[in-house]
Formats: C-alpha cells, sequence, structure tokens
C-alpha cells in the first residue's frame, strides 16, 4: 500500500469519525482506531472491517507487518528477518490465513538434524540428562513459596553439581536450544513455574520460500492502514501523533510490542489499571536474532535442516538453520538469543560475519568458504519493538498477561498483540489470536472493564 493512497484518504476517514460520534453512543459501536500493524492490529481491523465496523490502522513503520518482515534485498531470494514458521501448522489459523493467501510453505523437521561437537565431528545429541535435570529443577522450584528463575532452580540441583564439564556443556547447550532461543528470554530470567508454559498447535512447522509478508499482504487488503504514523499519546476517545495531529474514535486498540510499551513509547493521557501496570511491569521482552548467510553453493551436508554446534561458548554460533533440504538454497540462519543475542548486537556486521564464519570453518573445515552476502537483525535495538518477543519472566504467569489483555477506560481502550495472549504468547499465531478476541469483544458489545 503507497503512503500516498493512505495520506489520501486521511481526511475523508476522520470527517466520518466526527459525524459517527454520538456521546450516548456505546464505546463498542463507533468507529475504532488500532494501533500497529503487525499481524495483531490487522486482525483486529480485518475482523472488524468484516463485520461492517468502520477502522483505521495507525502504524509507525513505512511499511506493514511489524515483526513479521520479509526482505527483498535479495530480489530472488526472499528472507524472512523476523517470524519464519507456522509454529504446528494443524488447527492454526495462520494455516488457513496462508491457504486463502496462496501462500506455499514448506515443512522443516527438527528429524533432519545434525550435531557437532566444538572440533566438528558429529555427535550424537544425548539430551536425557538434561531433560532429566529440568524436571527435577521445576519440580524443586514448585515446592517452593516463591517463583524463581529456571538457572537459580537449576543450579540448586546436586545432579548438576556433580556433572562433568563435558555433560554440563551439552546440558547447557540444550536449554539454550529449548527454552532461550524458544522464550527469548535467559535462564537466569526465565520463571522456573512459568517460563515453559506456552500452548502449540500439532503438525509440522511451515517455512514460507517466497515470505511471510504474503499472510500480511493477504490481511491487510482493503484495509485503511496509515503508514509513517507514530503514535505518541492516547486519551479516552483520542490518539495524538508525533506530527502533533490527533485523530477520535470510539474505541483505541493498542497492539504495540511489549518492548516499546514497557520503554514509554506510548504516553496515556489518564493512569492505567494497577493491575495492567503491574502486569507491564513484571512481564519482559526477550530477544532473538537472525544472520541470514547466503553461499556460492551448498557446502554442508543436503540433508539436514538444524545444525547444532557446541562450541566452546555456549548459545554462541550453536543453532543453525539450512535452507538446502526444503527449499533447495545456498543458505545458512543461524539464531542467537538472550544475553547472547544483546552481547552480538554490539558488534559490526563485518566482525559478526567474521565471526560466523570462524565458527562454520571449526564445524566444517578450515577451507569453508566465506559467504557471498549476509543480512543481520538486531530486533532489540529496533524502536518500534525493542526486542524480539515476550516471556514469562520470574514472578509472572498467563494471570499477568490477562491482567495486560482486555479492556481499560471503560471499554474506550483495549489490548491485544502477543505479549497479551495467555497461552501463545511470543508467536505470530498467539498475535492473530489476540487480535481475533479484541475484535470478537467489541463486535459482541462486550464494552467495559475486564470484559
Ligand atoms: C527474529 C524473530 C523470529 C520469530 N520467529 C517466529 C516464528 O518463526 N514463528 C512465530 O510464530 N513467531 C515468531 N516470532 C514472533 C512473531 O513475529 C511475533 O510474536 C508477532 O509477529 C507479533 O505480532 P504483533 O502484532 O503482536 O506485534 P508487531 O508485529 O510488533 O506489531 C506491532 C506494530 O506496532 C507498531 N508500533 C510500535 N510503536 C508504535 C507507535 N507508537 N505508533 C504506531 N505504531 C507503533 C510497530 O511498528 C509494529 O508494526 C519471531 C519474532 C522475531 C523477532
Amino acid at each position: 500500500m503507497g503512503a500516498e493512497a493512505v495520506m489520501g484518504r486521511r481526511q475523508c476517514v476522520l470527517g466520518m469519525a466526527a459525524t459517527m460520534l454520538t456521546p450516548m453512543a456505546r464505546a463498542c459501536d463507533g468507529p475504532v482506531l488500532v494501533i500497529g500493524a503487525g499481524l495483531a492490529g490487522l486482525s483486529v481491523a480485518r475482523h472488524l472491517h468484516d463485520a461492517g465496523r468502520s477502522v483505521v490502522v495507525l502504524e509507525a513503520r513505512d511499511r506493514l507487518g511489524g515483526r513479521i518482515h520479509t526482505s527483498r534485498v535479495w530480489p530472488d531470494l526472499p528472507m524472512d528477518l523476523g517470524a519464519s514458521w507456522i509454529h504446528g501448522v494443524q488447527g492454526n489459523p495462520l494455516t488457513a490465513l496462508a491457504r486463502e493467501a496462496r501462500a506455499s510453505w514448506v515443512a522443516t523437521s527438527y528429524e533432519a538434524s545434525l550435531a557437532l561437537d566444538a572440533r566438528g565431528q558429529e555427535i550424537q545429541s544425548d539430551t536425557s540428562s538434561a531433560e532429566r535435570l529440568l524436571r527435577r529443577a521445576t519440580q524443586w522450584a514448585e515446592r517452593r513459596s516463591a517463583d524463581v528463575s529456571v538457572w537459580a532452580a537449576l543450579q540448586a540441583q546436586p545432579e548438576w553439581l556433580r556433572l562433568a564439564p563435558a555433560a554440563r556443556q551439552r546440558a547447557r547447550h540444550h536449554w539454550n536450544a529449548t527454552l532461550e532461543q524458544e522464550y527469548g528470554g535467559a535462564l537466569d530470567e526465565l520463571s522456573a513455574w512459568h517460563g515453559t508454559d506456552a500452548d502449540g498447535f500439532s503438525g509440522v512447522d511451515g517455512l514460507f520460500p517466497q515470505g511471510f509478508d504474503a499472510l500480511i499482504q493477504h490481511a491487510a487488503r482493503g484495509l485503511d492502514v496509515r503508514l509513517s504514523s507514530p503514535v505518541r499519546s492516547v486519551a479516552p476517545g483520542r490518539v495524538v501523533l508525533a506530527n502533533g495531529s490527533s485523530l477520535n474514535a470510539r474505541a483505541v486498540v493498542v497492539t504495540v510490542p511489549l518492548g516499546v510499551l514497557r520503554a514509554g513509547g506510548l504516553r496515556w493521557e489518564e493512569a492505567l489499571s494497577p493491575a495492567r501496570a503491574q502486569a507491564l511491569d513484571a512481564l519482559r521482552m526477550g530477544l532473538l536474532n537472525k544472520c541470514w548467510l547466503r553461499f556460492d553453493a551448498v557446502h554442508w551436508p543436503t540433508d539436514v535442516d538444524w545444525i547444532e554446534w557446541l562450541g566452546p561458548e555456549p548459545g554462541r554460533w550453536a543453532q543453525w538453520v539450512s535452507l538446502a533440504r526444503a527449499a533447495r538454497q545456498p543458505v545458512l540462519l543461524g539464531f542467537h538469543a538472550a544475553h547472547e543475542a544483546r552481547a552480538l548486537e554490539s558488534l559490526s556486521d563485518r566482525d559478526t560475519v567474521a565471526s560466523a564464519h570462524d565458527a562454520l570453518r571449526a564445524m566444517f573445515g578450515t577451507r569453508f568458504p566465506a559467504p557471498v552476502a549476509a543480512q543481520l537483525t538486531r530486533w532489540g535495538q529496533d524502536p518500534w519493538a525493542l526486542g524480539s518477543y515476550s516471556f514469562n519472566a520470574v514472578g509472572t504467569s498467563a494471570a499477568t498477561r490477562k491482567a495486560l489483555a482486555g479492556a481499560e477506560w471503560d471499554g474506550a481502550l483495549w489490548f491485544a498483540g502477543e505479549a497479551t495472549e495467555p497461552d501463545y504468547f511470543g508467536t505470530a499465531h498467539g498475535a492473530w489470536i489476540s487480535g481475533q478476541r479484541v475484535a470478537r469483544s467489541l463486535l459482541d458489545g462486550r464494552c467495559g472493564p475486564r470484559s
């Protein structure tokens, strides 16, 4: 959608908002302003628009999609810098959206994986002791009167203290892969009680070789989205943009990321409820960064999707995805999460790629060629995200997310977005579901606090 076309509709929609406002109208009935054109915002707007309601989406960036961002820097090879996968395609609402959008996906499998030791020797990844230890740590934590971090719970286990260095390294690698990369939070931040509470859908994981943004374009079709329109403050029935202009509406739906809300990116002209303010304070934004490397040809095994490296530093260049099998492309994707991701964000692009190349030479031999091109993310420094996705920090749970979700100011203010989803937080489908829920509430006329 071109910015010009969007701006051209501004007066028309504002005029409509003004004429539709009547003092006695119920908060749910009038035009709705949605802040954020990520999947959550588009989901709210899509469902309201399809039900005949008038809705305007205000987006700070000059593009749609938020944390779904397909880069076309390599025109022949779209790369997703944010979300890549539909996690669990069965029953997942995004599978239906992909079908409607005619976006084809390919399956990747954790079964097709290869584990290498620090010198590049293939190893059998035995995760049983790491899983047993985690189970014991969780049970230990459950018997305590207060929540602690996963790391504190693990360290309190005599079995952990007795582990030989090699076994420790394997365990640490497994927890990085299954907890830190999955949730974006570090072991010393994740709640031992609720850090891993997320639900999922079954079935394979689907990856979009032509880009996840096909779903975004489809969801946004025909909607009134104003790009390059950062919102500065929100009052009951009114938002003020960074350029000083304001828009009125019956209800405002905020879908901006938790990182932005926690950093005070929106000013509230009336106080939020104590429960919501506490939830904002307690939940945390995690970090996952991607390093896409393109090669002249595939120089690594072609029959695997996942490559794990138990290198000298836990969590550094430890997880890779290869596009050789699923998409037949000479591309590797390296992931970093939590503390490692934060540390790497301070390196230059050049130093990051050199560090990746060193790791690949250790993994596959000193002749492993340098990549011909690279694309890196720094989601922690992205001002409209300030992180990758939310996680349950110590002391938080589904109840904290429920306190963040729903309505405020007698139905004049609503919250959606992945962080508000108690069961599917941190995911693209969670964002979509959260938007669906708010739209349904507005359509059902369920206005009022906590409806
Ligand atoms: C690297 C990475 C990999 C991921 N991988 C996956 C994956 O494979 N599968 C999966 O399911 N999920 C994945 N996710 C998570 C998924 O991308 C997100 O959970 C989801 O996209 C969040 O959608 P949202 O609408 O809640 O937020 P967003 O997409 O962040 O949308 C919020 C929007 O609000 C806008 N905004 C912010 N401030 C303002 C303001 N003041 N005024 C106006 N607009 C504003 C932002 O620009 C943004 O467009 C990944 C995320 C990252 C970062």
